[in-house]
């Protein structure tokens, strides 16, 4: 039997997609310790895998919304910094067989490169490659826009991960991926279809669909329509510091003659700081989403990739309103692919809100489109092709 220490972050969206994997390791016989924020422990027990504590080195709690996913970055690298003198000290004690780790928790990756632990890394996002991003200008000019802002952040980053590669005894910085850790073998929550730029991503990255978490405590959410009234689903995810704005420019978007509209503000903005709230929309922090989805005809979303892989998978026309690049890059890629269409943030007013939800939902191109996407992931074989590829890896260690 092997023994497996996995690392992640403490985010529902980095969580939720590796329970059902971790589930399956452990009815195969392998041990699994989950490391995770301790309000995670319970769902990872329910996995029969041993619940891992990171201890209080790192407040991760208290950076659970950001504003940009270089500012996210950089926290994870101060988290690096806090949190791998206890873990390296676990590991040398204890020696793990095989390593786990999210893309985004780059003490996994230097755990894994310090002791030459065979590892795993597990993407809930699209893997992002510099090379193949610059190597297309429009998604060039869209992605940039996200990252602006960002600059600063992303100086602090590289300050940042440098030390921590000179403190780890690492040969140079960039052994630290700054936005993303890679391993011998990558497992992908997408298709190869959806990935832009797939060529640029070898053999190592296997890509077994979405894993969607369908068990929810999410309370029952009435939906009310007129008839003849189409329903329009707006989400911003629940991480970014949300912009009121943009909350009201949908409020203005939306008639009651042919929309009726529900809108999921996140735990930042107080709906009553939203002005006067039009009959045709419920407005609320937090919806079941997968339940709204199922009647929806169109979701307006940050581009999260949960949200475009449960709205692919209940065959929602979508309009992209990104925050950072890796929204940018889902919502440029569903565009492409004829699932919605891109609007930029910073351009963002309600008559092209409006205008964009009347396109979508009269192009014909997009319903075929959507269910092309929602066939790559089917295909894509899920958690067994995952654990397959787990086991011949462990093969090749010489794991038992
Ligand atoms: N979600 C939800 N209700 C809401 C807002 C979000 O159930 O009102 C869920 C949504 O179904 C998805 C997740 O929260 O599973 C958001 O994940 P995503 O990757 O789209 O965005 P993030 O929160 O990571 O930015």
């Amino acid at each position: 039997m092997s023994h497996a220490w996995f690392f992640n972050i403490p985010t529902h969206g980095h969580i939720n997609p590796t329970l059902p994997l971790v589930r399956e390791l452990v009815r195969q016989g392998d041990e699994v310790t989950y490391f995770a924020g301790p309000r995670f422990e319970e769902k990872i027990r329910a996995t029969g895998a041993a619940y891992g504590d990171y201890g209080d080195a790192y407040a991760f709690e208290q950076s659970r919304t950001v504003a940009h996913s270089v500012l996210q970055g950089s926290q994870l690298a101060e988290a690096a910094t806090a949190i791998l003198p206890g873990v390296l000290a676990k590991i040398e004690k204890e020696r793990p067989d095989y390593l786990l780790f999210d893309m985004s928790a780059p003490w996994g990756s230097i755990a894994a490169q310090r002791y030459k632990i065979p590892a795993v890394a597990s993407f809930p996002h699209l893997p992002f490659n510099w090379r193949a991003f610059i190597s297309d200008s429009r998604l060039l000019k869209k992605g940039y826009q996200s990252l602006r802002p960002g600059h600063g952040y992303y100086r602090a980053l590289q300050r940042q991960t440098g030390k921590l590669a000179k403190e780890q005894k690492l040969r140079k910085p960039s052994e630290i991926n700054e936005l993303s850790s890679s391993a011998e073998l990558n497992i992908v929550f997408s298709s190869r279809y959806f990935q832009p730029f797939e060529e640029n991503f070898d053999d190592s990255y296997l890509y077994i669909g979405p894993v969607i978490n369908t068990n929810r405590p999410d309370e029952a959410l009435q939906i009310e329509r007129e008839p003849g009234q189409k329903l329009i689903y707006i989400a911003v995810g629940t991480l970014y510091q949300a912009n009121v704005t943009f909350f009201q420019h949908c409020l203005q978007a939306f008639d009651y003659e042919r929309y009726a509209v529900i809108m999921s503000v996140g735990k930042a903005v107080d709906p009553a700081d939203l002005g006067p709230i039009p009959a045709n929309f419920t407005v609320a922090q937090f919806v079941p989403q997968l339940a709204i989805l199922d009647e929806a005809d169109l979701f307006i979303t940050h581009g999260g990739m949960n949200s475009i892989n449960e709205a692919v998978m209940a065959l929602v026309p979508m309009i992209g309103v990104p925050n950072t690049i890796e929204q940018s890059v889902n919502a440029f890629r569903v565009e492409q692919l004829h699932g919605g269409l891109y609007l930029e943030p910073q351009k963002l007013t309600a008559e092209k809100l409006q205008t964009a939800a009347e396109q979508v939902l009269a192009d014909l191109q997009v319903p075929p489109g959507l269910a092309k996407i929602r066939q790559s992931f089917l295909d894509a074989g899920g958690v067994p092709t995952a654990v397959a590829a787990i086991r011949t890896f462990k093969q090749a260690h010489g794991i038992a």
